[in-house]
């Protein structure tokens, strides 16, 4: 569960979104400049040379040149400020004002040399006026609405009074207006008051706006962190249904659930038996010392009883709050705040799990839900993991009383055989013909009992762990094979089956980790088969190979020199396909086998595969009905 907190999501690099927007609208301002310097100087160059009107065109040269100069300055002021700054939001802020202050300058210049009153260039402000609503805050604009009035209002008012001179353009106006007072005073005004207006309208639909992008910016946000936990549910759920192990299972729960919230520590408290008391059964992050404090007892602890009824329960700050049992400790362990919710099971709750944070008021509603929500999960792989238990312990319940009940059976079964077999000698007295029968019938089931007996043993052996089996050793699988193989020769023989076998052509022991009498039972019960179910006519193929190398799942560090595959084919009554599934299944019998041998625990194959097993392997089958049967099993080959 190795991941960060989704909390600890950082804006995306390069600033915010309104940082960048500035950035870019500095970029998109200079690109303006550009134009707006070319403006004046080819306004001013027609102005005198194709609309013949005198005026200062030196001065206005100079302004447009000016604008263009020091764009250049700003444009490489932005390009360093792109490459080198670590805090892009104030340099480019700075930027701004200065960019626009610039241009308040050389607007009022170009008034001034353009007509001063009668300029039309006067309308040029309100495009700047505009542009600083969209670029700078609502204060900011103000500012600048009353410093543009005064700027040319103060131009206005100094020309009026001569104490500034008046530079007019000459056959613009057919009368000079600058000294009347009238026309100075409704430019003045009616500037003044549309300036503004302006700055009024605009910053109302800027701040709109931006009120719109901090909503968006802060909903993309939140949905971030909302996949950031949804992906960690996903994560914890998978990492906590991996295992059956109860204990696993509670580990990894409060590590995950920890490390999700970006908490300090998180503990699992389930129910006794008397569903009174609440015992630590999982911590993570919490000292040996604080867990000493002991169980939580449901009647002196309102808390637990307030999440174990179905709340999640914050605890803003364990200094003050009087819900907490032992709230010493918990000061002394350096938490502050906890956030509690129940493990719900489905015939009520299991527990709690606990969040603990070492600042206060860490816990809010959000977190409650996220927390219910891994308790949720928590609480099926609890409940899971806590069902296998009880399966596992009920089916060695199980294996151990068919182990004591048929290692019971064993010896009156195999008297009452060997007390048969004397009558069946005639030790006891001439029998008739039909006693005889009778006799040899009985004999015949008697033996039947004593193999499912023998079958039934092995198989309980197997499962339970009191059975005293013998510790695995290495074991040349070739020579057992090749035992094996000769145990059936006769038994082929008598059934005029042809029994086939071939080893590894090299003299290399092929060695595995096995028990001796483990083998020797697969191979008895793989070739007992064969032999069993191949009508006289037919064969059967030993082979024993050696694999390419297959990582193995269940093998152990050691054993990496590749598999050995022991094969064995027959061309016998195969297996339907629908009873292939159900092939290594307790008790099973196919039915075309049942038709042809009446006698069949369906335990051998079961056995067997709980002894290949055991031994690191593999077994599997393929079968084709009517044409034969081939067993396969795989072993990891230990080096000599
Ligand atoms: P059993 O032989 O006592 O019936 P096993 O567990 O050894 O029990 O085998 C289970 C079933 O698998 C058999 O009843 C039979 O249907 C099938 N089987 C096993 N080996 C073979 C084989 N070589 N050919 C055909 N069927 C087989």
């Amino acid at each position: 569960m190795e991941q960060p907190h989704p909390l600890a999501a950082v804006p995306p690099p390069g600033g915010t979104l309104a940082e960048r927007e500035l950035e870019a609208s500095l970029g998109w301002l200079i690109g303006l400049r550009w134009v707006a310097g070319l403006g004046v100087l080819i306004a001013t160059w027609t102005t005198g040379k194709l609309l013949l009107l005198q005026l200062a065109a030196g001065p206005l040269y100079a302004i447009g040149a000016s604008i263009l100069a020091y764009n250049l300055i700003f444009w490489w002021m932005l390009r360093r400020l792109r490459r080198h700054s670590v805090a892009p939001s104030s340099g480019a802020n700075r930027l701004a004002y200065l960019q626009i202050a610039s241009d308040w300058v050389a607007m009022t210049l170009l008034i001034h040399f353009s007509g001063g009153a009668e300029s039309p260039a006067i309308l040029y402000f309100f495009f700047h006026i505009a542009l600083a609503s969209i670029l700078l805050s609502s204060r900011a604009t103000y500012l600048y609405a009353v410093l543009a009035t005064c700027l040319v209002g103060g131009t206005l008012l100094l020309e009026y009074e001569g104490l500034l001179p008046h530079v007019a353009v000459v056959g613009f106006v057919p009368v000079p207006l600058y000294r009347q007072p009238a026309y100075v005073g409704g430019v003045l005004f009616f500037f003044a008051s549309a300036i503004f207006v302006v700055a009024y309208l605009a910053t109302r639909m800027t701040t709109r706006l931006r009120r719109r992008e901090a909503e968006v910016v802060d909903l993309s946000q939140r949905l971030q962190h909302a996949y950031g936990r949804l992906q960690t549910l996903y994560e914890g759920a998978q990492v906590v249904s991996s295992t059956l192990d109860l204990q696993q299972v509670l580990n990894r729960l409060v590590e995950g659930t920890a490390k999700a919230m970006g908490v300090r520590a998180c503990s699992i408290r389930l129910l006794d038996e008397t569903g009174a008391r609440l015992r630590v059964a999982a911590v993570f992050g919490l000292s040996e010392s604080y867990l000493q404090k002991g169980d939580l007892a449901l009647d002196r602890n309102p808390l637990a009883r307030e999440a174990l009824a179905g709340k999640a329960v914050i605890v803003g700050d364990v200094m003050t709050d009087p819900r907490l049992q032992f709230p010493a400790e918990a000061v002394a362990e350096g938490i502050r705040s906890t956030l509690t919710v129940p493990l719900p099971g489905k015939s009520g709750p299991l527990g709690l799990i606990r969040a603990y944070s070492t600042e206060a008021n860490q816990f809010t509603s959000d977190d409650g839900t996220f927390l219910s929500a891994i308790a949720g999960q928590g609480g099926i792989a609890i409940e899971n993991a806590m069902a296998y238990h009880k399966l596992a312990a009920l089916d060695q319940m199980k294996s151990k009383f068919a182990l004591t009940v048929t290692h019971e059976l064993r010896s009156p079964v195999s008297v009452v055989r060997s007390l048969l077999r004397t009558m069946a000698a005639g030790y006891a007295g001439p029998m008739s013909a039909t006693q005889a029968d009778i006799l040899t019938r009985t004999l015949h089931r008697a033996d039947f009992l004593q193999t499912l007996i023998d079958d039934l043993l092995d198989l309980a052996a197997g499962k339970s762990d009191v059975a005293t089996t013998e510790e695995p050793t290495l074991v040349s699988l070739d020579e057992a094979v090749e035992r094996g193989v000769k145990r059936f020769e006769t038994l082929a023989q008598e059934k005029q089956v042809a029994l086939e076998w071939q080893g590894e052509s090299d003299d290399r022991p092929i060695l595995i980790s096995a028990t001796n009498e483990g083998v020797d039972r697969v191979l008895n019960n793989l070739l007992s088969n064969a032999v069993k179910y191949t009508p006289a006519g037919g064969r059967i193929s030993v082979t024993l190979q050696r694999a390419a190398f297959s990582p193995h799942p269940s093998s152990g560090g050691e054993a990496d020199a590749g598999d050995v595959c022991l094969e064995v084919r027959d061309t016998g009554i195969g297996i339907p396909e629908e009873s292939l599934p159900h092939m290594f299944e307790e008790f099973y019998r196919a039915p075309n086998a049942k038709a042809l041998v009446k006698e069949g625990t369906g335990l051998g194959l079961a056995i067997t595969k709980d002894l290949v097993g055991r031994s690191g392997g593999r077994i599997s089958v393929q079968s084709t009905i009517g044409l034969g049967t081939t067993f396969r099993v795989n072993w990891p080959i230990v080096r000599g």
